[in-house]
């Protein structure tokens, strides 16, 4: 008998009713003659909330409290979807990550799985039970709990299916598939039927929350195929895979954009060697994560502005990190919240010239000014004043012919 790996997300398992639908599905796969290992997030809103209790307890709440606190939810959605089970006749029980054991390295708040213990759940599945697994959580080498960073439980999926083997790996969310933008912010989104694992992880990475990042590197260094469907409709849903599986006509994949970023500009830094390095070494210190970074070309050898991006959250840590940083002169410190970043992904632009031109053609149309520009092989990113990012993202998702 093969293995199906089913995980649900928060909004899967957000209200009661919803949990006896996913209880529903899972017995389909059940009667197909799978084994089933289902994993769960927490109930939909939980994580925030004890996120925001954390908080309420202290500003430099500990990091491990911190994990055994945000990682309850998924206790709590288990149990409920194990209960709905065995209510329906059949031989289920939650697993918590330190029951398995389910082992992470690293820090805690952003630690890794890299080893699942198979043992106790192959031995349950070979009784014909239904192990409900929390997604999110893991132990450390010292048997703390850790998580593995925001939406993890995609990660503990990939990673389960990864350890048994699975033959699928299906991620049941509250839209039907991966689309070509966020379907909530623009209504001309449509559906992706296959997406290569490099577009996924830009998507990911640049704002489209419907997948975890780490999940899909774990995914694409295990090579392991994805679906993610609906778990309110039955339709098909995305496939996320190897490059050489797909054959796509299309420039441009998807566009992703994010809305909780601030600017940070230093007016006249003194231009020397190590400089930059000055700057940025304490925020990576404290954990602070740097995305688009311009420097310009000192017009006079002495001076320049250095412009970098960071998330919204992290504006006063940062502000106070550089105003104490005495080690570097500038003339100006200039900060700005509402900026958003957009970002049009997809492998065909590789081989076609002047995707570039023809995005900043489009925004200059719209007369949207561009203040920052990064690329790679197969995305391109702008940073834009939020009040524009509407706009910018339905005139790419035309532009590039998205929209049909
Ligand atoms: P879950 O609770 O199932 O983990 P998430 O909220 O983490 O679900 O992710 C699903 C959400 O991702 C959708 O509701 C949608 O608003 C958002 N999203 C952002 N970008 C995309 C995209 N390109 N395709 C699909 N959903 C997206
Ligand atoms: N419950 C966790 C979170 O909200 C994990 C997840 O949703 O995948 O981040
Ligand atoms: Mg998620």
């Amino acid at each position: 008998m093969e293995i199906v790996v089913l995980k649900f997300g928060g909004t899967s398992v957000g209200t009661i009713e919803k949990i006896k639908k996913v209880a529903e599905i899972i017995s389909i796969y059940r009667k197909k003659k799978y084994k089933v290992i289902v994993v769960s997030s927490a109930m939909s809103g939980v994580t925030n909330e004890l996120v925001k209790k954390s908080r309420q307890i202290s500003e430099n709440f500990s990091e491990a409290e911190y994990d055994s606190l945000v990682s309850s939810g998924e206790q709590v959605s288990c149990s409920l979807i194990a209960g709905r089970l065995i209510h329906k006749g059949f031989k289920s029980r939650s697993w918590l990550a330190w029951q398995i054991p389910i082992l992470t390295k690293g820090i805690h708040k952003n630690s890794r799985i890299y080893q699942i213990n198979k043992k106790k759940i192959i031995q349950y599945l070979n009784q014909g039970g239904i192990p409900v697994i929390t997604g999110f959580q893991g132990i450390n080498e010292k048997d703390r709990l850790t998580t593995i960073g925001r939406g993890g439980s995609d990660a503990s999926a990939i990673m389960l299916a990864k350890f048994f083997n699975a033959k699928r790996c299906i991620i049941y969310t509250d839209v039907e598939g991966v689309y070509t933008t966020d379907p909530n912010k623009l209504k001309k989104a449509k559906k992706i039927k296959v997406i290569s694992y490099e577009e996924m992880l830009e998507m990911a990475s640049l704002g489209a929350k419907v997948m975890q990042p780490v999940s899909i590197q774990d995914a694409r260094l295990n090579r392991i195929d994805i679906e993610v469907k609906s778990s309110f409709i039955n339709k098909p849903g995305t496939t996320i895979t190897k490059r050489s599986n797909i054959i796509n006509n299309k420039i441009i994949t998807g566009i992703s954009s994010t809305h909780n970023d601030a600017k940070v500009t230093l007016v006249g830094v003194k231009d020397k060697p190590g400089v930059a390095a000055t700057i940025f070494k304490p925020l990576s210190k404290n954990l602070i994560n740097v995305d688009m970074v311009v420097q310009n070309i000192s017009p006079n050898g002495k001076e320049t502005d250095l412009t970098f991006t960071i998330k919204s959250e992290d504006l006063s840590k940062t502000q106070k990190i550089l105003k104490e940083n005495t080690s570097i002169n500038y003339r100006k410190l200039l900060f700005e919240k509402g900026v958003s970043k957009i970002s049009i992904i997809g492998v065909g632009m590789i081989t076609t010239p002047g995707v570039t031109y023809r995005m900043f053609q489009t925004l200059a149309n719209k007369k949207i000014n561009i203040q920052v520009i990064s690329t790679s092989e197969i995305k391109i990113s702008v940073l834009i004043n939020k009040k524009n990012s509407k706009e910018a993202l339905a005139a790419l998702h035309k532009e590039f012919k998205l929209d049909k």
